[in-house]
């Protein structure tokens, strides 16, 4: 028996040291990919659930690598998050993002909001704000077209946030908490933070029509955003029971594959910019 256990632990071990090495490798390759331009954007379109006009969009990062293919950010912003990489490859994103809409302005489609993820290791840069301001200014885009999309665990330095929150506030772009309701900020911080939007994390929106304890999560998240003046917007909408629970509930937006899944940049254009009315 012990004999056994000692193998499945040799066993485990020799797992634990594949999947290190995987993980150092693909940092290694990241660092790599900035360089030679692997990453690329897809966007992901936002409806209006009153006008079912596209209100906005999400920008969202993949990864084209040159021996695995297309990673998927679930993969690998963990990763960059622990190197430390999050913080170039989340101002490529940034950059990269507010250059399409900018580039989609110049070419005469209504201009929109675009939402960018910002990664907590990004949040507690000291200049962030600086940061931010300066890229708006090199991509000539206004500031109120650009979301930042940071999570509830901001929150967790109430002082930090509160002064990160207000200096990019004052540059005049928006801010929304992400996956909301999965963190643990509590109500007494929300009320006091100077934010525009919660987005419903899309756990509570998939479920919404199978468990009653998601439809009251959903219906009380967007009753507070409502007396908290903030917008919100339900993530994760795949269906049309979904998307009428959330309409009765006021919710003010939807994003969802129901809607659309993120596409590529010329997909988004042809297929939802072309579309909007001026
Ligand atoms: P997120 O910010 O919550 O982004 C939404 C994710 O939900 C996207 O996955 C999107 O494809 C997926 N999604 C959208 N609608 C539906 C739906 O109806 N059903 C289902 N099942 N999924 C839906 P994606 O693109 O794989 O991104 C995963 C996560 O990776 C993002 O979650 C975000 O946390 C992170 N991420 C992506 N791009 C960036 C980035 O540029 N910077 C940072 N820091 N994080 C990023
Ligand atoms: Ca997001
Ligand atoms: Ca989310
Ligand atoms: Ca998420």
């Amino acid at each position: 028996h012990a004999k056994d256990q000692g193998q499945e632990f040799s066993r485990y071990v020799d797992k634990l040291k594949l999947v290190t090495q995987a993980r150092i490798e693909l940092e290694n390759d990241m660092r790599k990919a900035l360089d030679q331009e692997q990453f690329f954007l897809e966007f992901q379109p936002q409806f209006s659930l009153q006008t079912n006009q596209m209100v906005g969009m999400e920008a969202l990062v993949r990864w084209r690598h040159p021996k695995r293919g297309i990673i998927s950010p679930g993969e690998f912003i963990p990763i960059a998050e622990d190197s430390g990489l999050i913080v170039q490859l989340g101002e490529w994103v940034l950059r990269t993002a507010c250059q399409y809409n900018k580039n989609w302005q110049l070419a005469g489609y209504p201009p929109i909001c675009i939402s960018v993820n910002l990664s907590m290791r990004q949040f507690r840069q000291y200049n962030l704000a600086e940061r931010v301001g300066a890229i708006l200014k090199e991509v000539g885009m206004e500031a109120k077209y650009l979301e930042l999309e940071v999570t509830e665990s901001m929150t967790y330095d109430i002082e930090t946030a509160l002064s990160q929150l207000y200096s990019l506030k004052q540059l005049g772009i928006h801010i929304s908490i992400d996956d909301f309701g999965t963190g643990y900020s509590s109500l007494y911080y929300l009320k006091s933070l100077p934010i525009d939007r919660l987005k419903i994390d899309r756990a509570f929106v998939q479920e919404l029509m199978l468990d009653g304890n998601d439809a009251a999560i959903v219906s009380t998240i967007t009753t507070m955003a409502h007396h908290l003046q903030l917008k919100v917007t339900a993530e994760g909408v795949e269906n049309e029971e979904q998307l009428e629970f959330l309409k009765q509930q006021n919710c003010h937006e939807g994003q969802g594959f129901l809607f659309s899944k993120p596409v590529p940049a010329g997909v988004f254009e042809n297929e939802f910019l072309s579309r909007l009315a001026g």
